[in-house]
């Protein structure tokens, strides 16, 4: 049985028999992981509010190698999430965000990325709740991209050249690019030059920085509903239009 100590963020933690919970954890190193909180449901559970979602937490746990779920043995609350979860609007948002993340992510498949990535929409958010709209659009492109489901959006898909600036793209059913020199239909969502500089500048800068520039609401909607639809069809599940719908009521 080994021993892991590891820097984490609380996904999700929900009841399990008697006094017990099952908390997924994101961990700094180990990727996401599935463990039992012994009597955390009591009102004096040592874990006290080391599994509240988002919440930043040391934790240490046990870990068998013929299990799946590790036991967990103590959390320590870095960086609690209480102000953030406090509001409803960013609890939904991140909670969709959050769900998406474990349907997507493999369990115990270590990505550093991700767990920056997390950490550091969670951060921006606290910083500037304002900026949620962009910080969810930018976790779900790079969610996207560290899942393997983003597909090259530099080339066209018709004729393999690079898509220049100034020209329009469309995006097809696969959600490859197809250039406005292919482009041989008018269906589906078209992106401008500015979309495209959106989603570049995603690619490199911090969530930070990214929703500290202005992206205009068409680009966001358009945008963020085709990152919608290419995870519900990683996920292969509805749920996201759900979510779509749910969240056409938050506001900026
Ligand atoms: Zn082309």
């Amino acid at each position: 049985m080994a021993v892991v100590e590891t820097e984490c963020i609380v996904l999700r933690s929900y009841d399990l028999a008697d006094a017990d919970k099952i908390a997924i954890l994101l961990t700094a190193d180990h990727g996401i992981v599935r463990a039992v909180a012994k009597g955390a449901k009591r009102l004096k559970s040592k874990f006290g509010s080391g599994l509240e979602p988002l919440s930043r937490v040391r934790a240490s746990y046990f870990k068998k190698e013929t299990r799946e779920l590790v036991d967990l043995d103590r959390t320590e609350v870095i960086e609690s999430a209480f102000d953030l979860v406090s509001s409803p609007e960013i609890l939904t948002r991140f909670s969709y965000l959050i769900d998406i993340m474990i349907s997507l992510v493999p369990v115990e498949d270590p990505d550093p990325a991700m767990f920056r990535m997390l950490g550091a929409c969670v951060e921006t958010v606290r910083n500037r709740p304002e900026t949620i709209n962009s910080v969810s659009l930018y976790f779900e492109a790079w969610l996207l991209r560290l899942a393997g489901f983003f597909p090259s959006w530099d080339i066209c898909s018709v004729c393999g050249l690079g898509i220049d600036d100034g020209l329009g793209a469309q995006v097809a059913a696969d959600f490859q690019l197809i250039c406005s020199r292919c482009r041989r239909s008018s269906g589906g969502d078209t992106l401008t030059e500015n979309d495209r500089k959106t989603v570049a500048r995603s690619r490199r800068q911090s969530p930070e920085a990214f929703s500290s520039e202005v992206v205009t609401e068409d680009s966001l909607t358009k945008l963020s509903s085709i990152f919608k639809r290419m995870i519900g069809r990683a996920t292969g599940s509805d749920r996201v239009d759900r979510v779509l719908q749910a969240g056409v009521h938050v506001q900026r």
